[in-house]
């Protein structure tokens, strides 16, 4: 072996020593309460197809009539000749569903967040940053150069404290999560934004895990606390709840105006594809005309975490469909994970560095179209796998 075949290999020793080392597996099948997976089928508690709309017909449907109309690529940036009709369609609906002037659409979760803090904020700026923020936010922040300042998970007072150190910034911007995506709480929204207001700081929040979820009509956390004009800059995927694919930013005009611009990730990337614009306006459509899918979707989860809750299995502080089962070390968590895929139910143990070190976890989501017979099966297999893993007493 060369030089640099022996490296990796050591490399990806390293990690199986630690028993961090990640596998893809593959799905047979459409996303739904259940899936095909290594030829059996299973009832599927790791997706963030929340709503289960990623295989709704009307969703195929839009999506197969975009492809139609449109075809099946956008063949160049959009500011090049990939603009369709279609993603400013998306956009406008977007706007209006979130409650603000403009949004813009981007290929991702990940690129609308590197590329919109890359392109609001720079070496003369500051960033400050929740500890517990999605890998994607932290990327831009790394990117965009800027001075960032980590504040302790949640924590309001380390908040102000860092705010009243960055003073002589030329522009500060407060980045979190508004739904944390392994551990289903909340950010304090109300405070970040008086605090906000009162240091002259601008809000940007990440909704991929509120939107469907949060609010009567599902826009999310921004929307449900009546607080869409004071956050600066809200971002979303299209890919959990509204089982589509893509991201956007919500915000002002300007805003918009100046991430066509400045966002290196929109100006140099093609444009997202027809299906995936028209299966998101379809996905946005329906949760206004169906809430009570929001509705069904709280009443699953909430029954899981009751009833995970009284087997004894220890439970973060998760305040939405987010149910994080924390085990501690990684190994007790996969084997934990292994048992209920032995028991045909797929969920995922969640390791570091993707949580902290010592809260290795499984990270279980019900959806609305989970049937309370589904949830009480993965029950069963959770009290099993969880005494034969040690996560609860035998
Ligand atoms: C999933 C996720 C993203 C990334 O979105 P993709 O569209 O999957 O790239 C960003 N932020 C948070 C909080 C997420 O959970």
């Amino acid at each position: 072996m060369g030089l640099f075949a022996r490296q990796i290999v050591a490399e990806l020793d390293a990690i199986k020593g630690q028993a961090l080392y990640r596998q893809l597996r593959t799905i047979e099948s459409a996303h739904g309460p259940r899936v095909d997976f290594n030829g059996r089928s299973m009832l599927m508690l790791a997706s963030n197809n929340y709503l289960g709309l990623a295989s709704h017909p009307a969703l195929k449907r839009a999506a197969a009539n975009a492809t139609e109309q449109y075809g099946t690529g956008a063949a160049a940036s959009r500011l090049i000749a990939g603009n369709l009709r279609v993603l400013s369609d998306l956009e406008a609906r977007l706007a209006q569903f979130k409650g603000v002037e403009a949004a813009l659409v981007f290929g991702s979760g990940y690129l609308a967040n590197i590329g919109t803090i890359s392109a609001i904020a720079g070496r003369e700026d500051v960033i400050l940053s929740d500890e517990l923020n999605h890998a994607s936010l932290i990327d831009g922040c790394r990117l965009a150069r800027a001075q960032i300042m980590v504040y302790r998970h949640c924590d309001i007072d380390h908040l102000q404290a860092l705010l009243r150190q960055s003073r002589a910034a030329r522009r500060r911007i407060i980045v979190t999560d508004s739904v944390f995506s392994m551990d289903g709480d909340l950010a304090p929204l109300v405070e970040i934004v008086e605090l906000a207001r009162r240091h002259n700081a601008a809000v940007m929040i990440d909704e991929a895990h509120a939107v469907g979820v949060l609010g009567h009509k599902g826009a999310g956390l921004a929307s449900a606390l009546g607080l869409e004009r004071e956050v600066d800059i809200q971002m979303g995927t299209l890919s959990k709840s509204l089982g589509s694919y893509g991201a956007y930013v919500a915000g002002s005009r300007a805003l918009v105006d100046l991430l066509i611009n400045r966002a290196r990730s929109f100006v140099f990337t093609t444009g997202l594809p027809p299906a995936s614009a028209a299966a998101a306006i379809a996905a946005i459509d329906l949760i206004e005309a169906e809430p009570q899918r929001i509705k069904i979707l709280w009443d699953n989860a909430c029954y899981l975490r009751q009833e995970l809750a009284r087997a004894g299995f220890r439970l973060g502080a998760s305040a939405t469909p987010i149910l994080p089962v924390i085990v501690g070390d990684a190994q007790p968590a996969l084997d934990f994970a292994e048992g209920l895929l032995r028991r045909d139910v797929y969920v995922l143990a969640i390791r570091p560095p993707t949580v902290p070190l010592g809260t290795a976890r499984l990270r279980v989501t019900a959806t609305a179209d989970h049937t309370r017979a589904d949830l009480d099966e993965a029950l069963r297999a959770f009290i099993a796998a969880g005494r034969e893993a040690g996560a609860i007493a035998k």
